[in-house]
């Protein structure tokens, strides 16, 4: 695996995605699939809101663009927020060798137990991800809570 990726530039394209998101009217989260070399193989966006679809989560969303794959263990999950427990069961199940994790303050996600099952985990704690993500959950509390479950 190579150490020399940009991955800034990675997650710019994953950031891109979740702008996008915004400017549909969804909540903006956003991720894309690399194989080893940053080559993109597929981008998507969190839409529950767009496609009424609360299983089109940006890496879900990623991965399906991405088409079928021989196989995930060389591939690198890019996204824009620390993915949930779904999500985390999606690079479990496809075994996919990295995760790359734009920020993981607006929700934890499941970090530890990703690192616990040998997935490399890049956090590059950036402010441009979690500053759009923190002011959609400031105005839309009730759509976030829904999103991560915890609605009343
Ligand atoms: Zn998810």
């Amino acid at each position: 695996m190579s150490d020399t990726l940009n991955y800034r530039a990675l997650l710019q394209v994953a950031l891109d995605q979740a702008r996008q998101g915004l400017e549909e009217g969804g909540i903006p989260i956003g991720a894309a699939l690399f194989d080893a070399n940053g080559t993109l193989l597929g981008a998507g966006h969190n839409r529950r809101i767009q496609e009424d679809d609360p299983s089109v989560h940006a890496e879900t969303d990623a991965f399906r663009k991405a088409g079928r794959q021989r196989r995930y263990g060389d591939k690198i999950m890019v996204t824009t927020l620390a993915p949930c427990l779904y999500c985390c069961g999606l690079v479990r199940q496809f075994r996919i060798g990295t995760v790359v994790v734009g920020e993981s303050e607006n929700f934890p996600g499941g970090l530890d137990e990703l690192r616990d099952h040998g997935v490399r985990v890049i956090e590059l704690d950036d402010p441009d991800c979690r500053a759009l993500l923190a002011d959609y959950i400031r105005a839309h509390p009730d759509i976030w809570n829904e999103d991560i479950g915890e609605a009343d």
